[in-house]
């Protein structure tokens, strides 16, 4: 009878529900939309509504190991507290954690989302054989996450990873964190509406002009990158500045920390033709650790530096989260 764990991925817009068992296997999953203008405590009832009918219907086939549960924003990792998120309005300085165990009635595990999409990609993606890596997750803002020989690397108190807010323009475009130029203002997808405005307003986009202000085609990054892909030539330009912005961050991130795997996902990296060559380009110029462990230098070895696109897509997040409590029942196996 296999073992099974819950992964929740909440966020802005949807909560996710998914029971995995210990192989990896999913073995349901549930979406609802996350009502955020009902307030926290309607949310967080909600969710844990749904987190025990999944339980309740899987504990007879398995024992349960435990929950994880995946939030938008910087979490103290002792604390279980809230501490910024721009998704969750609102819920700044909230002891998350503690209103999910009283309501649950058992201990959970809070992780920050792309720290979660990370494990998941670590379990069961893009990186699953490899020790260490780091994923940024390129969305509405850029995540990340830093998995060290198998664990998240949570630094002093769970705010590491925030790899999203290195800068790649020191007076560049300001940022929601206070600073200014970060790589979330390039490499986003809200970064690539704002890019693809700028050169419409600048007059140098007139194929994007017509499809932005066309009458019943929502404007996103999906219609810049399909413009990238028919050959215009803006659009082409705005995907070749995320890609340098994004090499940019990335040699900084191999220099840094000389890991096996750099995983690139979220929505962005459906884009991955339109930004790869020039990210490519950058981190070749920019890290001489590259250089000296890209795949074509050392061949058939294991020891490379790999630059990957992730494979879970959104699921990453719910199978890391679920992932979680499994590592930590692993390791009191060990010590028992
Ligand atoms: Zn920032």
């Amino acid at each position: 009878m296999p073992s099974f764990a819950i992964g929740v991925d909440l966020g802005g817009t949807n909560l996710r529900i998914a029971a995995v068992d210990e192989h990896g296997t999913l073995l349901e999953k549930l979406t609802t939309g996350t009502q955020v203008a009902r307030g926290r405590d309607f949310v967080i009832g909600e969710m844990c509504d749904a987190i025990q009918a999944v339980v309740t219907k899987h504990q007879p086939k398995g024992q349960l190991l435990g929950t994880g549960i995946g939030v938008p924003g910087i979490t103290d990792l002792e604390t279980g507290m809230l501490y910024e998120s721009p998704n969750l309005p609102g819920w700044d300085h909230y002891p998350v954690r503690e209103e999910i165990e009283r309501r649950l009635k058992t201990k959970v595990i809070l992780e920050n989302d792309a720290n979660a999409a990370a494990m998941g990609e670590k379990w069961l993606g893009a990186a699953r054989d490899i020790a260490s890596m780091c994923m940024m997750t390129l969305g509405t803002g850029v995540g990340g996450g830093i998995v060290v020989n198998g664990r998240i690397w949570h630094g002093m108190t769970g705010m590491a990873g925030e790899v999203g807010h290195m800068n790649v323009e020191p007076e560049g475009h300001p940022c929601g964190c206070g600073s200014r130029g970060c790589i979330e203002q390039y490499a986003s997808a809200t970064a690539i509406v704002r890019m693809a405005r700028e050169a419409i307003a600048a007059g140098n986009a007139p194929d994007l002009a017509r499809v932005a202000e066309g009458p019943d085609k929502e404007f996103n990054s999906r219609i810049v990158y399909q413009m990238a892909v028919q050959g215009d030539s803006a659009a082409q330009a705005i995907y070749t500045k995320v890609g340098r912005a994004l090499g940019i961050t990335v040699a900084d991130l191999i220099n840094a920390f000389n890991l096996n795997m750099y995983v690139i996902g979220g929505g962005v990296v459906s884009a991955w033709e339109a930004f790869a060559p020039a990210m490519m380009d950058e981190v070749k110029k920019r890290s001489f650790v590259y250089r000296n462990t890209a795949p074509d230098v050392a061949p058939g070895t294991k020891k490379a530096t790999i630059i990957t696109r992730a494979l879970l897509g959104t699921d990453a997040g719910l199978f890391g989260a679920a992932r979680l409590p499994m590592i930590e029942s692993e390791a009191m196996e060990r010590t028992h």
